[in-house]
This record gives C-alpha cells, structure tokens and sequence, in this order.
C-alpha cells in the first residue's frame, strides 16, 4: 500500500466468502479448519464468531499463510466466511439483485470429480457472475499420501513420491477438464496470472489442513486485486443487509439472522425488512452475538451488543418478524423518510420478484433466493409459473395447482421445502402431482419426466381413436364370397388395416367409398388388424366383386380429413414408417384434387 494513500481503512469492510459444492466434499470440514486454524494461530478473541459467519482477521491469514502472505501487501481487513455451507444458503444471500457473497469457494472431492451440486453450484455461480475458486480436496486421500499438516500445497507436493504426484496431478487435471467443459477457462492456481478470466484450482486437504495456507492467500490477493473498490462502505451509514434465517429463539421470539454488508445497525434503529406481504418496518429490540465459547454457561446463548457495523453476521430481536422471509433486505431507517426506505425495500423485492403467467405450475421455494433460481431454470426449460412463493407446500397451493386446465399444470415444484401433512392428503384427492428435491436441476428433470408421460399417454389415447392408413391388394383368385359382405384375400402392402374401418378406391385421383371392413381372417383366426406385409382375409360389407371391386385392385382404408391433419402433424414421428408412407400416398391422392385437403 503506497504511504500517499490516506484513505481511512476502516472504510473498507471484509469481503463475504461463501464456501459451495457436492454434499459429502468437504464444506463443512473445509470451514471448521479454517476456523481451528485461526483459533490455534491467534489469541484468544482473535477471530470473532458472528451469527452464521466467522471473521477471519487479516494478521491472522498472515500467520497461518506464513511466506505466503505479506500483512503489508494488503489493506482489507480479513475475510468473513458465511458458516451455512452449499449453495442453497448461498442463493439466499442476495444483495441488491445480486449475490451476497464477493467471493466463494467451490469444493470438489478429487476422487469423486464433479456430481449433480457441483454442476449446480457452478449454474448458480455464472448466473451471478460471482468469482470464485476451486478448493479441489482430499487430496490426502491419495493412496500413498504422506501427510504435513497445515503445510502449503509446494512444501507437501515436493515430499511425495513420484507416484503419488501422479495420481494426484491426474485427478486435478480431470477438474479441470470438467471446468472447461462447463466454460470455465481453469488451471492450477500457480499458474493463473488474471483470476478475472480464469478460475485457480487449490488443492487442499480440510483433514490435514495441506493447501489450506494457500487457499486463504489466494482468496485474500483475489479480494485484494479485484474487489477493492467494492469494499469501500460508509461504515457509519445506516446498514444493509440480507435475512439469512427466520427463526423461534427462546426468550426473543421470532428473530432473524442477517449478514450486514453495507453500514451499521444500532441497538435503537427502526428496520424495515422484507415480508411475505409487504415491507415490515418495526423497532430493534436487541442485537445478539454468540457469547464467547467460556462463557457459554449463562442462560443466553447470545449477548446483546449495541451496534455492529458490516460485514457481519448479527441476530435481531424485535417484534412483527413472522412475515419476515430468508433472502429479503433488511435497511437501516436512521435519519431519512421512512417511506423512502420502504420504497428501497419494495424495489428490491420487487426485482427479485418472479413473473408468473396466467397459467402453470406452482412453485415454492425455502428462500427468496433459491425461488429465483428456480425461477430462471423454469425460465430456461420453458414452463411456465402461475405462483410462485416462500414458504412450505400448504393446502392452498394444492388448491390453485388444482385449478389448472392443462393436466400437465396440475403440478406443484418444491425446493428444500416441506410438504404440509393435510397438503400432502389434498393433492392426492385433487390429482396435483408433488415434485420435491433439494437440486433444483432434478426437481425439473423429474417434472420433465411426468410431462413426458403425459404427452406419451395423451398420444397414445389418440391413436387409439384414429383411422390408421393402409394400402392394401386384393389378390387374384381370392375370391371367397362376391358380396354380402364380399371376402377376399389380400395382401397389406403398407400401413394397418383395422377392423370397421371405411375402405375406399381411387379412380384416377378421385376417392370412391366402396365399403366398411366387417371382420379380418388371418389364416382361419379372427383378427382385428393387419399390419404391412400380412395376407389376410376381409370382409368388405358394401360392394360385390367384379363391380365396385376386382381382383388386383389397389384399395385404401379411408381417413376422414381430421384424422389426417392430426396423423401428419402430430403422430408422424408416434406411427411406424410403413403407415407414414401410406400416409403421404394418401395425401398426394387427396391433394392432387384439393391442394389444401388436411392442412
Ligand atoms: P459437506 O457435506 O460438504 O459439508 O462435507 P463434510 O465436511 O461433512 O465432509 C464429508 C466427509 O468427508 C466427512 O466424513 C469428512 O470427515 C470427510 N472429509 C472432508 N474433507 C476431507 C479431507 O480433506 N480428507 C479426508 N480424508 N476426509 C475429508
């Protein structure tokens, strides 16, 4: 930092890490080592323990990074690393539209590669265009690994067999291929020179802590070089913010859990904060921080401070917060129009608002953010929300699912949410079908599935119900009967002759209804149809042979105009190829006479 700067530092506020990827990779572990790292490394109170957040200060980076890290070379104050892994809490922490979270973590187990949250969280991530890198870990899993605890990654590298060197560079190469197939431009860490345009793979290990020195100078120097300008706050403002949870607390009652990234909240502040309905605007009543862990043995697990200022994570105390949803703005009134802040609120809601179409489906989603993700990825898959809401399946989401025309409509989409017990027994009597996951890229893939389905029985009610072409041959000297009805053997050249069907005759273009099929004979059985290539025998009630009918005779079973239309755009691809190209034969016949005829 140059000594013309006089920029007062505490204006800068610390970057917001989220930490992301597959369930089992390593998150939670990855998170509770860096936290024991700083604990170990610093004096006691050293790293503050916020609500869903832990502050990790800058000396102490430096400490635990070693070489790594040059406490001159930076001026942010640290990082706070948001303590709720996965990107479901991740879409939740939302700022002004965009997400939260400066900076993340992507953790990818080297030996399971990438899996259905990875590709999520890498969704997530480019749609909030959110920079990040990838902690690919575990790597002391490799078989042969000879463990230097809480060593950076070149130190422990060095002191492995070749084999083991191997293997391991073969795992992270396959990261980063898996990157590049998403579009990710990625390589090793060392070798990324602008973090802006390519993503840096660490490899680390959370059990041993290898790696872990420098993931924290990497997401310290990314923080430093590229989010400078983000970071500079008004510290003494009125706070901003972004509710995490809602939650019951003993003794508070409803509270909710925020992350400040903009200003500072006081003890006595009016707030207004994102409800289910409309802006909810009421009082402080405390402000609560987790008590220190040696003083844990007094009644509250909490301790009321009289301000913090961000970034940090804070629990509120105060009343009418029942409304209050997981993902909504909290703002600071102090000093300005109420109404002006209720206004902010609102458009902020408003743009993480999603559109709903007079028709579709339901859906309901644990948090503003993640209803957004939804949202998009139904944008994308091209199905259509008629509701979409914050918030457990209840019985009167059954009720508007219900309403739907279009049965494949009837559905309601649950993301990390619950169904209501009374919900669940009203769908089942209503027909609406419940879909829930906790990947949202599953949910729709099982919903696609269910439409699919539908489409597939749809169709095949329809072709039950309609006149399947054929061409067929009346062969010489199979004459059974000459007329009522008239039997005769014939070959089926192409398509299915159906029992009851109309038969028809062309002379020259012009179609001549000549009877009705009145049974089918396959070698002295009765059958109802007759597919492409069979000889049978039909009755054709109507004509007498040697006048309506000859031997040799081409004959077409007749398709009333409709059927024709629905066959030739709808069924071309359900019905086999032979009937198509009766099909088409029938159709060049009917419009060399009517150039519209089934269109
Ligand atoms: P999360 O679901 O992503 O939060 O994963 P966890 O942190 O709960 O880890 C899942 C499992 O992997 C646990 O049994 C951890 O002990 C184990 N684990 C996590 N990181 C490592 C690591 O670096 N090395 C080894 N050997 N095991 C790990």
């Amino acid at each position: 930092m140059s000594n013309t700067d006089t920029r007062d530092p505490t204006s800068l506020r610390t970057p917001i890490v989220a930490v992301l990827g597959h369930v089992d990779h390593g998150k939670t572990s990855l998170l509770d080592k860096i936290r024991g790292s700083a604990v170990i490394e610093g004096e006691a109170g050293a790293i503050t323990q916020h609500i869903g957040a832990t502050a990790v200060p800058l000396d102490i980076i430096s400490s635990i990074a070693g070489d790594l890290v040059d406490p001159d070379d930076f001026d942010l104050p640290g990082l706070l690393f948001i303590d709720t892994p996965g990107h479901h809490s991740f879409t939740t922490l939302r700022s002004r539209g965009g997400a939260l979270a400066d900076i993340a973590i992507l953790v990818v187990d080297v030996n399971d590669g990438f899996q259905p949250q990875t590709l999520e969280a890498l969704d997530i991530l480019k749609r909030s265009q959110t920079p990040f890198i990838v902690a690919a870990n575990k790597i002391d899993t490799v078989p042969g690994w000879n463990a230097n605890e809480d060593s950076p990654i070149n130190d422990t590298y060095e002191s492995q067999s070749d084999r083991v060197r191997s293997r391991l560079d073969e795992s992270l190469y396959e990261i980063i291929g898996n990157l590049s197939d998403e579009e990710f431009s990625a390589d090793l860490y060392w070798r990324v020179q602008n973090f802006q345009r390519n993503v840096g793979v660490v490899p680390v290990s959370a059990m041993t802590g290898e790696g872990v020195p420098d993931l924290l100078t990497v997401m310290m120097g990314l923080s430093q070089r590229y989010m400078k300008e983000e970071m500079e706050i008004d510290v003494a403002g009125p706070g901003v913010g972004t509710v995490l949870e809602v939650k019951e607390e003993k003794g508070f009652g409803k509270t909710i859990d925020i992350v400040l990234y903009d200003g500072t909240i006081k003890a006595d502040d009016t707030i207004v904060v994102g409800g289910q309905n409309d802006p909810i605007v009421t009082e402080v009543r405390a402000l609560l921080q987790p008590r220190p862990l040696a003083e844990i043995r007094t009644e509250s697990r909490f301790e009321k401070v009289d301000e913090v200022s961000a970034a940090s994570g804070i629990k509120i105390a105060a009343p009418e917060l029942g409304d209050a949803m997981a993902g909504a703005p909290v703002r600071v009134v102090r000093d300005r129009p109420l109404e002006d802040v209720i206004q902010e609120v609102r458009a902020e809601l408003a743009d993480i608002a999603v559109d709903t179409a007079e028709e579709g489906v339901v859906v309901k989603a644990d948090t503003l953010g993640s209803l957004e993700a939804m949202a998009d990825a139904l944008d994308e898959a091209e199905v259509p929300i008629v509701r979409a809401e914050v918030g457990d399946v209840a019985p009167r989401d059954i009720s508007v699912a219900s309403t739907a025309e279009d049965p494949k409509q009837q559905a309601i989409l649950g993301f990390n949410v619950d169904v209501l017990s009374d919900a669940k027994q009203r769908a089942e009597i209503e027909d609406v079908t419940l879909f829930t996951d906790e990947v949202i890229y599953q949910l729709i893939e099982e919903y696609e599935d269910h439409i699919e389905a539908i489409e597939r029985e749809q169709q095949d009610t329809i072709l039950e119900n309609i006149v399947r072409p054929a061409r067929f041959r009346i062969l010489p000297d199979h004459t059974f009967r000459q007329n009522d009805p008239a039997v005769v053997g014939v070959e089926v050249n192409s398509g299915t002759v159906q029992n009851n069907a109309n038969v028809v005759k062309f002379e020259g273009n012009e179609p001549d209804r000549v009877g009705q099929v009145k049974g089918i004979q396959e070698q002295g059985e009765d059958v109802d149809e007759a597919r492409a290539g069979n000889r049978v025998s039909v009755a054709i009630d109507g004509p007498t042979v040697g006048r309506q009918i000859e031997e040799d005779d081409e004959l077409w079973i007749e398709i009333p105009e409709k059927h024709a239309k629905i066959l030739e755009q709808e069924l071309a691809s359900e019905i086999p190829g032979d009937e198509l190209e009766a099909l088409n034969m029938y159709l060049d016949k009917q419009r060399s006479r009517d150039p519209f005829w089934g269109k």
